[in-house]
């Protein structure tokens, strides 16, 4: 068989199994319209995200096999990261290393609870803090919160510089990079072919349930004058909306709505209100840093929010791997899904783990036979 690979899509899916591929010897080219143009056109998820690694403090019950397959992806991201760091822009692709989950009030606090239950029947107890105890770590907090709970476990990366680690490591490997998006599956007996398409998949896979979520966001730079960002992750209840607050190096990233059946790829005032206003209530010296982007991105999701990733058989074409459906955890399970494809390309034998991976993530849970 030649080693050929094609992969659709150029977002964290596409460009962590081009660059995985590669390492496994792959000759490997990847197409998206949006190579080359800062910022991206159109849907790209992974350009906007927050870059939370949060299994945990996204759990809820319900979600236990979503939570797992995280798990597993958090296990793989020291490893990643390090192979990465060299060809990170500043060294570095993660942007911290722990997260806070803070709530307002006391019903926000409670409101909060089940989520942790979730994490506690995987084994994980943290205990409950003291608005006291959390504000010692991140003294930026705002005086009036009713408590939280440290997660020490819980990193997050910097979307930008991981997109930008990952091409320069799959270029160094010699990956094709091609800026055009096929609106075809690539013709019969050309090699492998991978869609990693995100919320563009359907266009090429109609018979997957990959539908987009919207998600708008907002970037926010600290100057000499203003308080320096958190080093935490810190994500709240602000009664009753959700909001987190992402460092990176020069600022925060703050985020982010979940809108359904909302195409339009602009950002609405009231969410630029919402988030600046629960932003700044959690952490009052925001109030100061300059509003630097609002953006929208379109995260792919499934009926059960688990991804899908492994081999469809479309009609008029070739059988092809698929990867796609992170929902709101694509960064986070990069390195399982790329590493998990690249086994099925091989058709190598995995352990046991694996393989309860990747049946939560096979695509013929949705495929009519
Ligand atoms: C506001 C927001 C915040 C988020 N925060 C987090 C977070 O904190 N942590 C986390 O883990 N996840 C987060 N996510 C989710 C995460 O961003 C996504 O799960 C992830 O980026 C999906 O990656 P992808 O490569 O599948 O899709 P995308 O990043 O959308 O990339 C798909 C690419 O495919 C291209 N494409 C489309 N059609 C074609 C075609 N026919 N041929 C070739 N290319 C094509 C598109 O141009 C696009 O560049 C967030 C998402 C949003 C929107």
């Amino acid at each position: 068989m030649a080693r050929t690979l094609h992969i659709l899509g150029a977002g964290v899916i596409g460009l962590s199994i081009a660059w995985r591929a590669a390492q496994r010897g792959w000759s490997v080219r990847i197409s998206d319209q949006t190579l080359g143009s800062t910022p991206p056109p159109g849907v790209s998820a992974s350009w906007v995200a927050g870059g939370m690694l949060a299994p945990y403090s996204e759990a809820w019950p319900g979600h236990e096999p979503l939570l797992r397959l995280g798990m597993g992806s958090l296990g793989r991201w020291p490893g990643f990261a390090a192979e990465l760091a060299g060809f990170a822009p500043a060294g570095t692709v993660l942007a911290a290393e722990e997260t806070i989950v803070v709530g307002a009030t006391a019903a926000d606090l409670s409101a909060l609870a089940p989520g942790f239950e979730s994490a506690r029947a995987v084994g994980l107890d943290w205990r409950r803090r003291a608005r006291g105890e959390l504000r010692e770590a991140e003294p930026g907090l705002a005086a009036d919160l009713r408590g939280g709970w440290l997660l020490p476990e819980e990193p997050a990366a910097d979307n930008r510089a991981l997109l930008a680690a990952l091409t320069a490591a799959a270029r160094s490997l010699g990956v094709e990079f091609v800026a055009e998006s096929p609106e075809q599956l690539p013709r019969a007996g050309t090699g492998r072919v991978v869609v990693a398409a995100g919320a563009g998949t359907p266009a090429l896979l109609p018979e997957l349930p990959v539908r987009p979520v919207k998600g708008e966001i907002l970037r926010l730079a600290a100057s000499p004058k203003t308080v320096p960002p958190p080093r935490r992750t810190i994500r709240a209840l602000v009664r009753g909306r959700h909001v987190y607050l992402v460092p990176r190096r020069d600022g925060v990233v703050v985020g982010a709505t979940e809108l359904e059946g909302d195409e339009r790829t602009g950002v609405s005032a009231q969410a630029v209100a919402e988030l600046l206003s629960d932003a700044i209530a959690v952490l009052p010296g925001l109030a100061d840093y300059d509003l630097v982007e609002a953006s929208a991105g379109f995260r792919p999701v499934t009926p059960d929010r688990c991804p899908v990733l492994g081999w469809v058989d479309p009609a008029g074409a070739d059988r092809c791997l698929v990867a796609t459906g992170h929902g709101r955890d694509g960064m986070l399970l990069a390195p399982l899904t790329a590493e998990l494809a690249v086994d099925l390309l091989e058709d190598a034998q995995v352990g046991e783990p694996e393989r309860e991976a990747l049946r939560a993530m096979d695509p013929a849970r949705f495929l009519v036979r």
